[in-house]
C-alpha cells in the first residue's frame, strides 16, 4: 500500500447522499492510488453527536458493501486530543478568548464567505487566569503566514490562514474540541496521506496545515476537494433535501444500485440516471481522478 486515506463522517445525522458521493471519491481514491482505507467516526463534538447515528453510518457503509481496512471513533481517544492540546500550549501558542458571540461579530472583520477573522484581542489578555471561570474557548496562535498548497482538482492556491479567520477555537466554550483541531490531530495520529472531501471544506485546508505544522508535521496530506451533489437546475442541494436521508429510501424499497446510479447522475458523473453496482460507480469516479 502506498499511504493512507479517510472517510470521515460526523455523526450528527443519518448519511445522505453528499456523503454517499464522498464515500465514492473515497474508495476510487483508494482503488487509483493503492491507498488503505480508514473509518472515522468525527463526534468531537459530544453536544450532536447520536450513537444511533454512529450505529447507522457503519450500517449504511456495509449495506452498499463499502469495505474499510480500519476505524476509530474519536471520543474514544481523548487523551491524544489532550496530548495534543499540551503539545501547542508548551509551546505558548493557546490561549483562553472570552469574547461573546456578539462581541466577535461587533469587533472583527468578515471575510468574504462571511467567516469572522479573528483580530486577537485576547491574545495579549493581561492576566487570563484571573479570569478563568468565565466562560471562554481556547485559541491557538497560527501564523501570519501564507500557506502554500495544491489541490488535486482545484490547483494551487495560496492563502493565509490570519487573514480568511484568524487566530481559532480548538476547544470551544462547552469543552468540545473543534473539528479544526480533531480533524488535524487525526490525520497525523492516524498517518493520513491523502485527504479526499467535499469542496464545501476547501476553506479549511490552509488553517488545517498551518496547524498541522505547530503540531509537528511539516509535510501535509495530499489532498482533494470533489465538487458536491446538485439538484436538477445545478443548484447546491436545499437543506431539506440534504437532510433526506439514505436509509428513507432503503426502507421505501429503494435498492443500492438505484442510489449509487441517482448520485452519479446528479453529480454528473453519468449522463443517466440508472442503476450501477457499487464495483461500476467506483470505476465510474476512478476514471475522473
Ligand atoms: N466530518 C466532516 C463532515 O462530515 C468531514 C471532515 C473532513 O473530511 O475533513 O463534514
Ligand atoms: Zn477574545
Amino acid at each position: 500500500m502506498d499511504g493512507k486515506i479517510r472517510f470521515a463522517p460526523s455523526p450528527t445525522g443519518y448519511l445522505h447522499e453528499g456523503h454517499l458521493l464522498s464515500a465514492l471519491y473515497v474508495w476510487a481514491a483508494a482503488r487509483k492510488w493503492n491507498l488503505q482505507i480508514h473509518l472515522r467516526i468525527e463526534d468531537h463534538d459530544q453536544s450532536r453527536a447520536r450513537p444511533e447515528y454512529i450505529k447507522s453510518i457503519y450500517e449504511d457503509l456495509k449495506w452498499f458493501g463499502f469495505r474499510f481496512d480500519s476505524d476509530s471513533i474519536q471520543s474514544k481517544h481523548p487523551k491524544r486530543f489532550e496530548k495534543a492540546l499540551q503539545k501547542l500550549h508548551s509551546q505558548g501558542l493557546v490561549y483562553p478568548c472570552y469574547c461573546s458571540r456578539k462581541q466577535l461579530e461587533a469587533e472583527n472583520p468578515k471575510s468574504s464567505t462571511g467567516e469572522v477573522i479573528y483580530q486577537g484581542k485576547c491574545r495579549q489578555q493581561a492576566n487570563p487566569e484571573a479570569m478563568s471561570d468565565q466562560p471562554h474557548c481556547l485559541r491557538i496562535s497560527i501564523p501570519n503566514k501564507v500557506v502554500h498548497w495544491h489541490d488535486k482538482f482545484l490547483g494551487d492556491f495560496d492563502e493565509n490562514p490570519q487573514q480568511q479567520c484568524g487566530d481559532f477555537p480548538i476547544r470551544d466554550r462547552d469543552g468540545q474540541w473543534t473539528y479544526q483541531f480533531a480533524v488535524c490531530v487525526d490525520d497525523i495520529d492516524e498517518g493520513i496521506t491523502h485527504v479526499v472531501r467535499g469542496e464545501d471544506i476547501r476553506n479549511s485546508t490552509a488553517r488545517q496545515i498551518a496547524l498541522m505544522r505547530l503540531l509537528g508535521r511539516d509535510v501535509p496530506p495530499i489532498y482533494l476537494h470533489h465538487p458536491l451533489v446538485v439538484d436538477a437546475a445545478g443548484k447546491k442541494l436545499s437543506k431539506r433535501e440534504r437532510a433526506h436521508s439514505l436509509r428513507q429510501d432503503r426502507d421505501a424499497g429503494v435498492s443500492a444500485e438505484k442510489l449509487l446510479g441517482r448520485v452519479c447522475h446528479r453529480a454528473s458523473l453519468v449522463a443517466q440516471d440508472t442503476s450501477l453496482s457499487l464495483e461500476e460507480a467506483i470505476s465510474v469516479v476512478a476514471d475522473k481522478l
